[in-house]
């Protein structure tokens, strides 16, 4: 089964009143529509990626994801992308508003699984106002609990959604709509209420986050005939750090700054140090897992402060560097980490040069 992500990114957004379309503002560090795309990669569940726009995107360097011109309207970008790819031989096609960046990758998940025994599967949720509707001149009431509001990504099988789209020829504002006006059945699935659409510039400020702290500190004895490793670089020194792992202190203290913020326990606990496949692993493979977490629950780090505490090497040579590094490491920009540099007086095994602690204190910001 192979599936195929569309992102329509095609609208002109009138209501959000900017020059620059509402999906390519900026939105939590990135442009708005690139959240949707870094879940759907993140999420492993699709073999391409199409984005719908009628803006040329020159950012896009992934070879698995296209970008198509859309139409005037948003069935007409769905149609355009449906028959860009009708030969392509997917299974599966979810399909996606991008002024919803904020569903989860569990939500992909959940459609996904729900897909093997249906040929729609839609998001929806509920309302708590309540509802009233017009005729001429009278208004009536409406049971809210009969009301759906729909979300998208919706997925469908590719073939019979491809078909219901080919005939369709009037304005639907989603594909759930297309098969239940040709009295096909859509399983209908729990939404997220964060994952609503922005459609104002108000909306941008919608969404409240959690925010989580992390305190994590660790402490390598130095020996001779080691290399040294800090923010997973090697720095030239006399002596490296002594452990299990390549005993980059900084890394491991960021380890536990994350798991604490997520409340996840420590280090010792993903990574035993009496387990003989983890022995002189490179502490960036340590990282990478929890930070696969991280991404997965909805967390994004907010900022990263880090406190080295060694008499040698000089931290403000190799600032730069560990900074960069770090920044690579946790795909997030250089101005949200801090690093400083941490003597003590010459005194016990670190003033002696014969330790090298750390300690840091991540934040992170959670939305689920
Ligand atoms: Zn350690």
């Amino acid at each position: 089964m192979t599936n195929c992500f569309i992102l329509l990114a095609a609208g002109k957004g009138k209501r959000f009143k900017s020059n620059n379309p509402k999906q390519f503002t900026n939105y939590i560090n990135k442009p708005l529509f690139m959240h949707s795309v870094d879940k759907a990669i993140k999420s492993k569940l699709f073999k391409s990626i199409i984005i719908v726009s009628n803006i040329p995107i020159k950012s896009i360097k992934d070879k698995s994801i296209k970008v198509i011109k859309g139409g005037k309207e948003r069935y007409q970008s769905s149609q355009k992308a449906l028959n860009f790819i009708k030969n392509k031989k997917f299974t599966n096609v979810f399909i996606h508003d991008a002024a919803r960046p904020n569903f989860s990758i569990k939500l992909l998940e959940k459609l996904y699984s729900n897909l093997k025994k249906n040929k729609a599967v839609v998001p929806h949720i509920k309302t708590d106002n309540s509802v009233k509707y017009k005729i001429r001149n009278k208004i009536n009431n409406l049971n809210r609990e009969n009301l759906l509001f729909t979300q998208t990504p919706q997925c469908f099988n590719f073939k019979t959604l491809y078909n219901l789209s080919k005939l369709n020829k009037t304005k639907v504002t989603d594909e759930a709509s297309l098969f239940l006006n040709n009295n096909k059945k859509v399983k209908f699935i729990k939404g997220e209420q964060n994952n609503f659409k922005i459609t104002t510039k108000s909306d941008l400020k919608k969404i409240s986050f959690k925010n989580f702290y992390g305190i994590g500190f660790d402490i390598h004895r130095l020996i001779k005939n080691k290399k040294l490793y800090l923010g997973g670089i090697k720095i030239p020194f006399h002596s490296g750090l002594k452990g299990h792992s390549d005993g980059d202190v900084i890394l491991h203290a960021l380890i536990d700054g994350l798991l604490g913020a997520m409340r996840k326990m420590d280090i010792g606990t993903f990574y035993p140090s009496n387990k003989r496949r983890f022995k002189n692993i490179r502490s960036p493979n340590m990282l990478s897992p929890i930070l696969k977490y991280l991404d997965k629950e909805g967390y994004f780090i907010n900022n990263v402060d880090i406190n080295l505490i060694c008499e040698k090497p000089k931290v403000s040579k190799y600032r730069e560097k560990i900074i960069t590094s770090l920044s690579n490491l946790l795909t997030i920009n250089k101005e949200q980490i801090n690093l400083k540099g941490k003597t003590v007086e010459k005194l016990g095994l670190i003033g002696k040069e014969e330790a090298i602690a750390c300690e840091v204190i991540v934040s992170l910001n959670y939305y689920a």
